[in-house]
């Protein structure tokens, strides 16, 4: 397992921290995000860590797949998957991330506005 020190999603990944766990694969772990945005919000991560989106994608291992496969799996078991949802990763400061390592935002049961704020 590629971990970080002091990495907040490597310690959720640990079970060093504790989360609302939703859906988990043998490479990918999908948790509520704690200040929720939508009725569902759920954050999806390779249990590896990877500061970004970016670096998920050159690791180039199928691992982003993964990541993007749970999110719809996540989607379906949360009843969003017909109705519509968004995935979203902040990629970067400047696209307001806040949390390096890679995870993805399952967003839905409401309406989501196009383009985002
Ligand atoms: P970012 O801004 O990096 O795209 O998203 C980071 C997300 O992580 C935010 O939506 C924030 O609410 C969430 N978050 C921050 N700390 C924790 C935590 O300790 N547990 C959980 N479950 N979510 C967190
Ligand atoms: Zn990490």
């Amino acid at each position: 397992m590629v971990s970080e020190a002091d990495c907040l999603f490597c310690k959720i990944v640990a079970g060093e921290i504790p989360a609302k766990i939703v859906h988990e694969t043998d490479r990918t772990l999908a948790f509520r995000d704690v200040n929720p945005q939508a009725p569902t919000h759920v954050l999806v991560v390779p249990k590896d860590h990877y500061p970004d989106a970016a670096a998920l994608a050159a690791a180039d291992h199928g691992l982003a797949d993964d990541v993007i496969k749970a999110a719809h799996a996540v989607a379906e078991q949360e009843g969003v998957a017909a109705s519509g949802y968004r995935l979203v990763f902040n990629t970067g400061a400047g696209a307001g991330q806040t949390v390096f390592h890679v995870h993805g935002h399952v967003l839905g049961g409401r309406g989501l506005a196009w383009p985002p704020g």
